[in-house]
Formats: C-alpha cells, sequence, structure tokens
C-alpha cells in the first residue's frame, strides 16, 4: 500500500489520543516527538517536519475547541489539515492554453518515467475529448522514440517524430506547426533525460522552452528515490523553472518522504501521481485525499 510504513507510524502516535477524554501538554508533545519520528523515517525533509510539527503544536495547543470533537479527535483533524496544506492544500490542474494547442513538456532524468508518463498524461486528456500529440524530442536515449510510437500505437494517438538527426529545438517547433494544422489541442513533448543533471541536458530544455513557450514544464520524478527527488525538483526549477511536478511510481513508495516534501521546499505543486506500469494508472493528485488515505 501507498505510504503504509508512514501511515502505520502516524496512525499509532495518534491512536494513543483517540480514545482520552482530556488530553494534557505532555500528551500532546509526547504523540507529536512520535510523528515527527515518523515523518523523518519517512524520509521527509528535515525542516518541513519541524515547521509541519511546530505549526500541530501551536494549534493543538492553543484554543482550536470543537464541541463535537473529543480532545484527541482533534489532535488528529488538526495533523489531517496541515498534511493536507503541506501537499498544496486543493488540486492543481493542468493550464489550458486560451488558445490551443496548450503545450506541455515533460522533463527529468532517466528512468523517472518521462516517456511512460507522456503516453499516460496523453491518455488522460483524450479520456477528457481532448486531441493530444506527442512528441519524441528525445534522441539521445536508444529506442526513446520507438517507445513513444509503440506508446502512441497502444493508445491510438498520434505521435510526432523527425528520427533521432534533427534537433530537439527543431523537432519541437515541427510539432507545434503540425498540431496546429492538424487540430491537435495538445502538445506533449517527451524530452531527453540523463543520468544526472547537467548543463548541456539543461541548456537544451532551456532552448525547447524558448522555442515553444510551454504553458505548462512538469517535471517528472521517481517518488521511491525520496530526497533525491527533492533535491532534482530544486534545481530543475532554479535552472529551468518548472510549474508542477509528476510523482511517479508512487504504488511503490511505502514512505512518501516526496511527495510530502516537494511542495513545502519548492512551492511546486504535485498535478499527477503514477500508480503503476499500466497506462491507466495516472492520477490526479488530491492532497486532501492522500491525507486521509495516510491517516486512515
Ligand atoms: P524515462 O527514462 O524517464 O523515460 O522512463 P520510462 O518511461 O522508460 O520508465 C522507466 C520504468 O519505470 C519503466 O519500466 C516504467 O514502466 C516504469 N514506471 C513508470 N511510471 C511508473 C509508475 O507510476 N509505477 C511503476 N510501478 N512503474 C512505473
Amino acid at each position: 500500500m501507498v505510504f503504509q510504513s508512514l501511515a502505520e507510524k502516524l496512525q499509532s502516535a495518534l491512536d494513543k489520543l483517540k480514545g482520552k477524554g482530556k488530553l494534557t501538554e505532555k500528551d500532546v508533545k509526547a504523540a507529536l516527538r512520535e510523528v515527527k519520528m515518523a515523518l523523518l523515517e519517512a524520509d521527509v525533509n528535515f525542516k518541513v517536519v519541524k515547521d509541519f510539527v511546530k505549526k500541530i503544536q501551536e494549534r493543538a495547543v492553543g484554543h482550536e475547541v470543537m464541541e463535537s470533537l473529543t480532545p484527541g479527535q482533534q489532535v488528529i483533524k488538526i495533523v489531517n489539515d496541515e498534511l493536507t496544506q503541506l501537499m498544496g492544500g486543493t488540486q492543481s490542474k493542468l493550464t489550458v492554453a486560451s488558445k490551443p494547442p496548450t503545450v506541455v513538456m515533460l522533463v527529468g532524468l532517466q528512468g523517472a518515467g518521462k516517456t511512460t508518463t507522456c503516453g499516460k498524461l496523453a491518455r488522460v486528456l483524450e479520456k477528457q475529448g481532448r486531441r493530444p500529440l506527442l512528441v519524441a524530442a528525445d534522441i539521445y536515449r536508444p529506442a526513446a522514440i520507438k517507445q513513444l510510437q509503440v506508446l502512441g500505437e497502444r493508445l491510438d494517438i498520434p505521435v510526432f517524430s523527425m528520427g533521432d538527426q534533427t534537433n530537439p529545438i527543431d523537432i519541437a517547433k515541427g510539432a507545434l506547426s503540425y498540431a496546429e494544422s492538424h487540430g491537435r489541442d495538445y502538445l506533449i513533448i517527451d524530452t531527453a533525460g540523463r543520468l544526472h543533471i547537467n548543463e548541456e541536458l539543461m541548456n537544451e530544455l532551456k532552448e525547447i522552452k524558448a522555442a515553444v513557450k510551454p504553458h505548462e514544464i512538469l517535471l517528472v520524478v521517481d517518488a521511491m528515490t525520496g530526497q533525491d527527488a527533492v533535491n532534482v525538483a530544486e534545481k530543475f526549477d532554479e535552472a529551468l523553472g518548472i510549474d508542477g511536478v509528476i510523482l511517479t511510481k508512487l504504488d511503490g513508495d511505502a514512505r512518501g518522504g516526496a511527495a510530502l516534501s516537494i511542495r513545502a521546499v519548492t512551492g511546486k505543486p504535485i498535478k499527477f501521481v503514477g500508480m503503476g506500469e499500466k497506462l491507466d494508472a495516472l492520477e490526479p493528485f488530491h492532497p486532501d485525499r492522500m491525507a486521509s488515505r495516510i491517516l486512515g
């Protein structure tokens, strides 16, 4: 289960408060110490954890009284609210261009799930009645173009490619004119990933950005890499500017460190989460539902 280990620890910390008719400051502090440990073990950013626990403590020890809830339930509600806020509060949707096509550029390191996610995202949009065009602009990874074409065939969604001998900036521009002349209202550009962030990668992405002015630059990161994913997000945002994050492989993430830190550290929302290898396993990210799931 997603975030299982975090969920178990948080629930066990908070369960101790549930039955109590009256809570002392000491009870709350003890529970929050456990909450803090659970979050740190889940690989949530240290500063994020510190601020989070401080906020809850202030609210819980302060005077937030709701007649209908027991003191223990109130603390749990506060934790739930703050977890939701930590993950961005409300769902963050994709921007839609006032004049189509909406240009979405997916960026990320190799292996994060970028190419697969392009296909999944195209499928989500098509289900909403849109007409997406997939764009193969990763000319370096052997088989990346083929992989996207195979995805396109399986999904019955067109793939724009100019092979691996044309530079990605021209491919992106070519795709934009193709979309305009063929009535495709979403462009989903699969860009190159490298094993590490380097200047060459960033420069190419910046050039594509300048050439086609994406409405959305979405960073694809692997949830299972925890704080590394957060660091990658910070670096991409500094160098390129991102509009949001797609967190993949959440289906295998028992800890949740990336999901709980990225928004607070970078200020950028998680827009979608990958929940499996299948092409229908991409879901919009709902902070409130995720918080409730974690707290059981
Ligand atoms: P890229 O190098 O970033 O383009 O990565 P790929 O799209 O080739 O994906 C790398 C691997 O991650 C593939 O085996 C995908 O099936 C897998 N993958 C992608 N997204 C998810 C996900 O949400 N959950 C799981 N379990 N696997 C995923």
